[in-house]
């Protein structure tokens, strides 16, 4: 009969099933058997208490409204499956401004926000050296498994732990934890600081995926494979739309003067000829900027699952993947463009491809996935003011000329800008103090000018960020993006539909809903189905996967798990 018992068990679909027969086999067993019975409950238990996966997915550049407008559009297997047998919260928003990639990740990962971890942009002046930091860069690291320098790279900015690392540390390190995106900072931030690995994207003559000596000294066998397998290549065909172009109604017309060109085009339409195009475009680095980007990431991952045997051991594992040709898609050809409606129906069946991998490889009920997005970003201002919507262009060269003739007519002929960036100015502290001038002062009088600029919303300074609990608005935001040892000493925000771009192609940082609001999709072990209009934050991401799998909360946590989504907590 206790043979019979273990048969029955594992042939038990569902799991709340199991946790039940589990509850009637453990009382059966212990009073049948015993001492004996002790083992097989608890082995039975490690067994079912936790998933074998999470599969973490971020969507770079991906607005809420994505899910909607192209709604009837999608398959049944992809963000369609995500959406109505897991739990949508539709109203999720990050909380601090600026929202770009490099920060997005981090606070997906973290639980916190720039204040607290530390990555408050992509690149940043850096106080101490005095000069331009890009978020991941380390040059004492080496790059493997090519001859540039894209690989070298490390999470040592990220100030505080992330989930992925509470989840190495529960398991003592058995659960494995792997990072993947075209962009280094997509899959560096997510996967942490004890990531097992963490793989990128190189283009440009490359067309490879890399790494760092940070996680490894040679790559391992499977990615060797990957990329002589010519998988790269064979995206390097000319990208048309994956339906016939009259169907593409949610969008604008195809050729309109607020999309971006390749260099060789003279319109931006389909079909984008890539063979043709890859000279003039930094060969292999277009690939980046076409649907085909997440298509290449997709057969990565699925490669990654099969070759690392992720969710084939005794404890969960964890895969942290981003899509980030859909931010350069963004970027070059605009929220409202057919290139960015083809891109998401296509990775609504990259998605369906991953997940299917994931039903065959790790099983049915066996893994959870959260799928979200870093940032959202604007329409183009030129087609919302075409509209009639305020929107427009921030005179980025002007205001800096502005500033400087400002310091000087100020402060005796003293140049007290050292450099602004991410929508923040940073003065010369030393010169302040050496010319006697009182720094609060200073920043006051740098925040009215700056008020007076056209197209400026709000301002305010470091004083007022430390001094001050902002709780609303966007003084809230911008102080959940302040870090007291990196942010400068004036913050600024632009008007709603502003920004500081070319004239064409959207872009994004802002801590406007078309910015903030971005999907956030869980499903499978321990999800309940269901979905919300509550405002859920960007936030609450790590601790509820931190409760779901019964860890401790990220270092830096600030925000709170999300009890509705969950079917149970450990
Ligand atoms: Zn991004």
């Amino acid at each position: 009969m206790f043979k019979v018992i273990i048969t029955y068990f594992y042939k038990i679909n569902t799991i709340k099933m199991k946790n039940a027969l589990l509850t009637f086999f453990t009382l059966l067993t212990l009073t049948t058997f015993g001492q004996a019975s002790v083992d097989l409950t608890a082995d039975s238990n490690s067994k079912t208490t936790n998933p074998k996966l999470i599969v973490g997915i971020v969507v770079d550049q991906m607005r809420y409204d994505y899910l909607t407008r192209f709604y009837s559009r999608f398959g049944e297997g992809g963000f369609k499956r995500l959406m109505s047998e897991g739990f949508n919260c539709q109203n999720n928003q990050f909380n601090y401004i600026p929202t770009y990639t490099a920060p997005g990740h981090a606070s997906i990962f973290t639980g916190t926000t720039p204040a607290t971890h530390g990555i408050i942009g992509n690149n940043w002046y850096d106080k101490e050296s005095n000069e331009d930091v890009y978020c991941v860069n380390d040059s004492i690291y080496k790059t493997v498994g090519a001859s540039d320098k894209s690989g070298q790279m490390s999470p040592h900015r990220l100030s505080v732990n992330t989930v992925t690392d509470q989840l190495r540390l529960h398991t003592q390190f058995r659960s494995k934890t792997i990072g993947i995106a075209i962009k280094d900072r997509g899959a560096i931030l997510p996967a942490g600081h004890t990531a097992n690995a963490a793989f990128w994207f190189d283009g440009d003559e490359e067309g490879k995926w890399i790494t760092s000596t940070f996680y490894m000294e040679k790559l391992p066998d499977w990615v060797v494979k990957f990329n002589q397998s010519g998988n790269t290549e064979s995206y390097m065909k000319p990208w048309n739309t994956l339906y016939d172009i009259k169907t593409y109604t949610e969008s604008g017309s195809d050729d309109n003067t607020y999309e971006g060109l390749f260099k060789g085009e003279t319109k931006p339409v389909f079909p984008h000829d890539l063979p043709k195009l890859r000279k003039n475009n930094r060969n292999f680095e277009i690939l980046k900027s076409t649907a085909f980007g997440n298509s290449i990431t997709t057969d990565f991952a699925i490669a990654a699952i099969k070759g690392e045997q992720l969710g084939k051991g005794n404890e969960t594992d964890f895969l942290t993947l981003s899509f980030s040709s859909t931010d350069y898609v963004g970027h070059m050809f605009g929220v409202n463009s057919v290139e960015v409606e083809d891109t998401y129906l296509r990775l609504d069946l990259d998605i369906a491809k991953i997940l299917s991998s994931l039903d065959a490889e790790v099983g049915k009920g066996n893994y959870t996935v959260f799928l979200t997005a870093d940032h959202g970003a604007v329409d183009v201002p030129a087609y919302l003011k075409d509209h009639k919507i305020p929107a427009g262009y921030f005179d980025s060269s002007a205001f800096k000329k502005y500033l400087n003739e400002f310091s000087v007519q100020k402060f005796d002929g003293n140049q007290l800008i050292k450099d602004v960036s991410n929508k923040q100015v940073f003065l010369d502290e030393k010169l302040i103090d050496e010319k006697g001038y009182d720094l609060d002062d200073a920043e006051e009088g740098f925040a009215q000018a700056i008020l007076n600029f056209p197209k400026i919303a709000e301002v305010y300074t470091a004083t007022a960020m430390r001094n001050t609990d902002f709780s609303k608005g966007a003084a809230s935001l911008l102080q959940n993006g302040y870090n007291q040892k990196r942010s400068g000493n004036i913050l600024y925000t632009l008007k709603s539909g502003v920004i500081s771009y070319t004239k064409t192609g959207s872009t994004h940082g802002s801590g406007y809903d078309y910015d903030t609001h971005v999907p956030l999709l869980f499903y499978g072990w321990g999800i309940r189905q269901g979905s919300t209009v509550q405002k859920t934050e960007i936030t609450n991401i790590a601790p509820t996967i931190a409760a779901l799998l019964g860890l401790e909360m990220p270092d830096g946590t600030t925000g709170v798990p999300l009890e509705f989504v969950l079917d149970r907590i450990n």
